[in-house]
């Protein structure tokens, strides 16, 4: 999944945890959750791979650290532990969260329907899957990327399931274009 199905159908799945937190809610925090993973784990990756080699063995893939559960529990813990920002750390939390299901779901998806698109020999490995998502707690090991350079993944833009994510994210960021618009100014704190 690509920029819009995260943000759009992300909004969409969020909407009940959105409408009843609205106190600690500032959407902004959320749209950047939505993204973060990818904005962590596709840079650090590229990093890694220009200035260590491939595959590094802590970071294989562009699903690390910021794919996993315990990224999105440290959030918790930030809100917990403070009540002056529980506006930012939620929604973070919230939009992290809301990457993660979406990426596997987009995964499954995928493999199901559009396998013939996929690169040869493309699977959804349940207990990588697993690993990689409660990392550390089922092993150390993050899954191998199959898209290893930046070409890979523009190629990969052209993928059926990927494109109409996008679309059904920006007809869902479009149908909630009111609720963004009336829920940025009830969670507007700064
Ligand atoms: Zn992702």
């Amino acid at each position: 999944m690509l920029i819009f199905g995260h943000l759009g159908i992300g909004l969409q799945l969020s909407k009940p945890f959105i409408q009843n937190n609205k106190n600690n809610f500032d959407l902004k925090w959320f749209f950047l959750g939505c993204l973060l993973p990818d904005i962590i784990d596709k840079s650090t990756f590229y990093l890694t791979k220009l200035y260590l080699g491939y595959p590094h063995a802590l970071l294989p893939g562009t699903r690390t650290l910021g794919h996993t559960f315990i990224f999105s529990f440290f959030f918790f813990i930030l809100y917990k532990k403070s009540k002056k920002f529980a506006h930012v750390f939620f929604p973070l939390m919230i939009g992290i969260i809301s990457h993660i299901f979406l990426d596997h779901i987009g995964d499954t998806i995928a493999v199901t329907f559009f396998s013939s698109s996929l690169p040869a020999g493309t699977t959804v490995n349940t207990s990588e899957v697993l690993q990689g998502v409660f990392w550390p707690f089922l092993g150390f090991h993050f899954a191998e990327t199959a898209y290893t350079d930046l070409g890979d993944h523009f190629k990969r833009a052209s993928l059926p399931h990927l494109w109409i994510s996008e679309i059904l994210g920006f007809l869902a960021l479009t149908i909630n274009f009111k609720f963004i618009k009336q829920n940025r100014r009830i969670f507007k704190k700064d």
